[in-house]
């Protein structure tokens, strides 16, 4: 079975909203067995509108539909629904209640725009919104669907997982999609194929693989489709055993969305012991990836963005002499900088970072690009040079994800 997604906006296509709606749509949808054929975003525009449904519609059975449903001259989703569908808005006066009784709650003057809001095309079943007061609709003509719903993206969750995706279960016979994604860290993706081609070419015809390249990580997805459950989940497993088997030691984690940090995570917590950070060219960014996991503060006790010579030499007890002698860039600086902070927080373990994120050389004499990480354990303090090329924002996300990497490994050997 298959769907497709238009976002309907004016905002998404001057770039002031990212449409991360179409993301969670087609993942839920994913998880329900109904692949996605196509992904829209059109403008608040009638003659668009009609073009994207049409076009869709001859795509695909089912079409999901958000934005523009709000009670404003700019959403003008309701009426061209109306017009496809050669159909005329009627008042629905279950809807004019809810949509009172949910400005009294917030004590609002409920006025004749709001009540536009009940009027509905008289062909759709109308899906109550308990989270805002636009319904949604749900249009359905020869086993065909088209379901439109608001933009707000809350709203639009509340209904999809309320009403749209059990009726859709209840719709169509669907079949199952099961995802297991395995992440490494590590490993270049091109030298990843060559190392698992012979397995991949072999996967049975029915189970496809992904690779998900991100900064220093690759994730591997592995999708079986089929109809029966148990079926999908003993090929899942077993494929899963081979690939394990062919590159244990990149392998972090398996489950759908762990990230390094989470699992860096369970293993502080499980050990009982404690991180800090020091970082300078990063500025923050571990301590922020780190702080992302709920319950964080039983391991990570904090960190100094040590941005400035005279902090690294204040705060974090750097000798001015290894500085002289090394550049502010160099492995001494960094090895001395996890060792402040592990000495000053009292941690098990220390993360620190110095090194050039560009665009410009600055006062270092190291080529932009150029980072080091330090790990502090309690029994050594280590660092390596990388060289993580350009722009700035990519060095310091593949300096943090390389930090985290490097302190994943330590922790598994103590
Ligand atoms: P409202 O009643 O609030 O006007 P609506 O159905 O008319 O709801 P829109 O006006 O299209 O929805 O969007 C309302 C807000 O929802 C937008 O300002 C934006 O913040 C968010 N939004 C809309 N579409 C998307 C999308 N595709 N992805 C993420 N957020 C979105
Ligand atoms: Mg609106």
């Amino acid at each position: 079975m298959q769907a497709e997604i238009i976002t309907i906006g004016d905002e998404i296509l001057i770039g002031q909203i990212l449409d991360t709606n179409s993301k969670w749509i087609a993942e839920e949808l994913n998880k329900i067995g109904i692949s996605v054929y196509q992904i829209t975003s059109v403008q608040d525009d009638r003659q668009h509108i009609l073009k994207a449904v049409k076009e869709a519609q001859s795509n695909a059975n089912i079409v999901i539909i958000t934005g523009g449903l709000g009670p404003t001259k700019d959403d003008i989703t309701k009426l061209t629904l109306a017009e496809y569908f050669n159909d005329t808005l009627v008042l629905n006066e279950e809807i004019v209640a809810h949509i009172e009784q949910l400005f009294a709650k917030i004590n609002y003057p409920f006025t004749e725009v709001n009540r536009n809001q009940a009027l509905v095309p008289s062909k759709c079943i109308p899906l109550k919104n308990e989270f805002g007061t636009a319904p949604g609709m749900w249009f359905s003509e020869n086993n065909k669907v088209v379901v439109s719903l608001p933009g707000v993206p809350y709203e639009m969750k509340g209904l999809m997982l309320q009403s749209v995706l059990p009726k859709l279960q209840a719709t169509y016979k669907l079949p199952f999609i099961l995802h297991k994604t395995i992440i490494t860290y590590g490993m270049g993706e091109s030298m990843l194929a060559e190392k698992i081609e012979d397995w991949e070419t072999h996967l049975p015809p029915f189970v496809k693989l992904a690779y998900l390249p991100s900064f220093g990580t690759v994730r591997l997805r592995l999708s079986a489709n089929g109809t029966t459950l148990e079926m999908l989940s003993i090929a899942i497993s077993s494929e899963m055993g081979k690939l394990t088997k062919l590159i244990p030691d990149i392998i972090v984690g398996f489950e759908e969305n762990e990230t390094i940090e989470s699992v860096i995570g369970q293993l502080l917590t499980d050990k009982k012991q404690t991180l800090a950070v020091a970082e300078s060219c990063t500025g923050g960014n571990i301590a922020k990836i780190i702080t992302t996991i709920p319950g964080a503060s039983k391991y990570f006790v904090g960190g100094i963005v040590a941005y400035n010579k005279r902090i690294k030499i204040e705060e974090l007890q750097v000798d001015k002499k290894i500085i002289a002698e090394n550049s502010i860039v160099s492995a001494q600086v960094a090895e001395a900088m996890a060792k402040g902070i592990q000495q000053k927080y009292h941690t098990d373990y220390a993360i620190a970072t110095t090194g050039n994120a560009g665009p410009t050389a600055d006062e270092t004499d190291k080529t932009v690009g150029t980072v080091f990480i330090a790990i502090a354990t309690p029994t050594t303090i280590f660092s390596e040079e990388f060289f993580f090329g350009k722009p700035r924002e990519k060095v310091i996300a593949r300096a943090s994800n390389k930090a985290l990497e490097l302190l994943r490994k330590e922790i598994l050997k103590n």
